[in-house]
């Protein structure tokens, strides 16, 4: 136990951050003023460490695509989805999601997706940042990045063998 712990330590030393560092490099004494240095460019933030593969961050959602089958509101465990019937469309206040992942799996035409983004305090939980309503129509990009495949050779029609005179 003792040693697996040991071990476990000894790993953590040589493996990459799994948490952001502090964005300055020392703590400022006046963080507006911190602000105003870095959006004037002369001090730069420490840049947030890479999300793992296979991150549940902010969903993103592909309007056009949509069908309006509402399978996603059937498994969204936190009505987090909301139908608009005019268009049989969907909406998603995010300050209920629970990144669960549920409605990407279920959708039909694969038009939901979990993105990296985790930034999302908000003083307004249902404002529009925090809402999720068309996330440009992405499965058609993904599908002009797709291989194309072959199309099949057309079989050759049989020639047909010379009569023989009777
Ligand atoms: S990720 Fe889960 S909680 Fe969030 S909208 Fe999808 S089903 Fe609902
Ligand atoms: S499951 Fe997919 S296609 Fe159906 S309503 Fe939800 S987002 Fe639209």
């Amino acid at each position: 136990m003792v040693t697996h712990a040991f071990f476990e330590l000894l790993k953590q030393f040589f493996s990459d951050p799994a948490t952001n560092p502090f964005p300055l490099k020392h703590a400022p004494k006046n963080v507006h003023g911190a602000l105003k240095k870095v959006e004037a460019g002369k001090v730069s933030l420490n840049p947030p460490v890479e999300v793992p593969p296979g991150f549940r961050g902010k969903v993103e959602y592909d309007r056009e695509a949509c069908i309006g089958c509402q399978m996603c509101i059937k498994v969204c465990p936190s009505q987090t989805i909301e139908f608009i019937p005019d268009g049989r469309k969907v909406k998603f206040y995010m300050s209920r999601c629970t990144f669960c992942a549920l409605c990407t799996e279920i959708c039909p035409k694969n038009c939901i997706r979990m993105s990296d983004t985790f930034l999302m305090a908000n003083l307004d939980k249902d404002g529009p940042d925090m809402m999720v309503i068309d996330s440009g129509n992405w499965t058609a990009e993904n599908k002009a990045k797709e291989p194309q495949k072959p199309e099949p050779k057309k079989a050759e029609p049989k020639k047909e063998e010379p009569k023989k005179p009777s």
